[in-house]
């Protein structure tokens, strides 16, 4: 090779969305990936030994909350992206919803400046908000693309929630009919917040305020209504849009997805690992609450990703504190739904893989390739020349118990404590530098940047 190369992986297996795995040195200069080729045959300043490893390209990780600003006492851009690195995730995209809300140009430039100085992972924003004058700006600076709540908070410590709901089934049109028109992705938790509401209020009226409950009235009838209007409204418009953590509506949502999808609507969906069955929360109570799932829908998930239904795996990485989680024990409702999931995640898809649930090609499509498609980011998610140096080596005969004592996040905790997993992550490396090995963070400077989606070539007529 003519190019100076700083780095060479050599003998790894490869892994790639497309082909393979194939044997192959893998060369790295000025961060991104100069050349893959047969064992032996290239050179580089530093040289990593990767014979009985296993090269992924690093995650990509749709669905994440930094809590930065406002809401730090959760979680920072620090620990977010700590958690990210040693999890093997190399690039997140954070959600609009921190205290302010990210609804326009001011805001946005204020949580990536938070986010420029302590990334250590690549970082996508996504917008929120209503106001439609503001998208062409927000698109301007980098954004990902718009995050639509349909639903409300019913919690009375969410009041900035009210800045990004939509409020009816007319702005819902009017907001995908404007992304349309700027090509720019729509992302939607899907709600019938009416609906939502009744289902509390039955449950509660009936005192069932225990996690199971909860869990199962989050997948109620409604969520189910608010998908059918955003397929209606995507297709009257034309915006494409990304189903934000699908397993949150009843298990049918999948049918209506693939229908849509087979009709010529631009629908993506992601979903969490689905590694929390019903049953464990009897141990976990609240801090399994909202994505623990019936075991038949489980399966059903499992099924979806495996068949390339389910196009991106994204964490909704949720941190909160123990304390905020145990306001719930009596009533469920009280807590705040979610939990920490960015660290987790590429290892438990990973441990699903080495089990044969699924190929590891199939796990890097819904890890790294397919969620960088769905946000148009070009550079990420892929082992190819040309592409960001994004990269995490594994040991696919190691093995590994989960432990919330040495996880990253702020929250301290996790649902998937004392879990064993098959695998074990080695290494990640961002642009070309070792930033996490063997689940520490390296000291180094935070060195991650802000991705934005490229400009896409303009629609063909077909
Ligand atoms: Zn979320």
């Amino acid at each position: 090779m003519s190019t100076r190369v700083d780095l060479v992986i050599t003998g790894a297996e490869v892994i790639t969305g497309g082909y393979g795995p194939f044997i192959a040195d893998v060369a790295i200069a000025d961060g991104k990936i100069a050349g893959i080729s047969m064992p032996g045959s290239m050179h580089g300043a530093e040289q990593i030994d990767a014979r009985s490893l296993v090269l992924l390209p690093g995650a990509v990780d749709l669905h994440v909350h930094l809590r930065d600003p406002g809401l730090e006492h959760k979680e920072t851009f620090a620990d977010g992206t700590a958690a990210a690195a040693c999890g093997g995730v190399t690039t997140v995209c954070d959600m609009p919803n921190t205290r302010p809300p990210v609804i326009n140009v001011e805001r946005f430039e204020a949580k990536r400046k938070i986010a420029q100085a302590q990334a250590h992972v690549d970082f996508g924003l996504w917008a929120g908000g209503m106001k439609l004058d503001e998208f062409r700006g927000l698109q301007a600076e980098g954004a990902l693309g718009l995050k639509i709540y349909m639903n409300r908070s019913h919690r009375a410590d969410d009041p900035y929630t009210s800045e990004l709901s939509m409020p009816d089934g007319d702005a819902l049109r009017d907001t995908l009919a404007r992304c349309a028109e700027l090509d720019m992705l729509a992302a939607v938790h899907v709600c019938n917040h009416e609906a939502e509401a009744a289902e509390r209020a039955r449950l509660s009226s009936v005192t069932r305020t225990d996690a199971k409950a909860v869990c199962r009235s989050y997948r109620n009838e409604g969520a189910l209504d608010g998908l059918s209007r955003v397929i209606e409204a995507a297709r009257v418009t034309g915006a494409r849009v990304h189903i934000a953590h699908v397993s949150l509506a009843p298990i049918t949502a999948l049918g209506l997805v693939e229908q849509a999808r087979c009709q010529g609507v631009a629908i993506t969906c992601e979903s969490g690992p689905p590694a929390l069955l019903e049953a464990d929360l009897d141990r976990l109570g609240v801090f399994g609450v909202p994505f623990a799932f019936p075991p038949e829908e489980a399966a059903a998930y499992w099924d979806a990703i495996r068949d390339g239904l389910i196009d991106a795996i994204a964490t909704d990485h949720a941190p909160h504190t123990r304390a905020e989680k145990e306001a719930g024990n009596d009533d469920v409702w009280a807590a705040p739904p979610g939990y920490p999931g960015v660290e987790t995640s590429l290892p438990l898809m990973l441990d699903a893989a080495l089990r044969g649930n699924f190929t590891l090609a199939r796990l890097v499509e819904v890890m790294s390739t397919g969620p960088a498609r769905i946000a148009n980011l070009p550079r990420k998610g892929s082992i190819a020349v040309g592409a960001d140096a994004d990269l995490v080596l594994v040991d696919p005969n190691g093995e590994h118990v989960v432990d919330e004592n040495l996880l990253h996040s702020k929250a301290g905790w996790s649902p998937f404590h004392g879990r064993a997993l098959r695998g074990r992550l080695v290494r990640t490396i961002l642009r070309g530098q070792t930033i996490a090995a063997d689940g520490q963070l390296l000291e180094i400077a935070p060195s991650g940047r802000q991705v934005a989606p490229e400009p896409r070539k303009a629609a063909t007529s077909s």
